[in-house]
């Protein structure tokens, strides 16, 4: 699936990488098994299960490494925080049935039924696949203030959240279709 990721397994170049293990509530229910990580430290997440427990490591490599696993345009984003032009994104004008997973890592992050139209020009969310699969990072960049939406796993940048989503939540989840991979159910 990422095919950038696949020349990176286990030493063979990782350098530092961190096991941090992290426990994560899978609300995963859609259809068949995603490889998380391929190649890498890859587990599989039973997607059977609507609940389940399963345990991921998160993925760490220094920036030369993610600079060879990652084309230029996604690397900006993903690892400098880069933000993609509006309505240029594959996923900006896109509403196929499945999970968005992260393009440097595979972790699931979010599920089409979260997706709606925002007319911001990135795709938008009104939640991630479970509250694990994200972190939040106050951002003041740029003179304005935001929270910044990274993966939980790879740390890699999706976007941000903004508090004028729709019901039920009221979130909006601001996301580069760069830092995703869509995954069909
Ligand atoms: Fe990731």
């Amino acid at each position: 699936m990422l095919r950038n990721h696949e020349a990176t397994g286990p030493g063979a170049g990782i350098g530092m990488r961190a096991i941090l293990a992290i426990t994560l509530v899978a609300v995963v229910a859609i259809g068949g098994s995603i490889c998380i990580g391929c190649g890498g430290e890859s587990i599989e997440i039973n997607t059977e299960e609507v609940t389940g427990v399963s345990t991921i490591d998160k993925v760490v490599h220094t920036e030369e490494e993610w600079k060879s696993i990652l084309p230029a345009d996604r690397y900006e984003i993903l690892r400098e925080k880069g933000t993609e032009p509006p309505f240029t994104g594959e996923y900006e004008d896109f509403s196929e049935d499945g999970v968005y997973v992260c393009y440097a890592c595979g972790l699931p992050l979010f599920d089409s039924g979260t997706k709606f139209h925002s007319g911001s020009g990135w795709p938008s969310f009104w939640q991630p696949i479970t509250p694990e699969a994200v972190e939040e990072h106050t951002d003041n960049s740029g003179g304005m203030e935001r929270v910044e939406v990274t993966c939980a796993r790879c740390g890699g940048h999706l976007g941000h959240v903004f508090t004028d989503g729709p019901e039920p939540t009221g979130l909006r989840y601001c996301i580069n279709s760069a830092s995703l991979e869509f995954v069909p159910r």
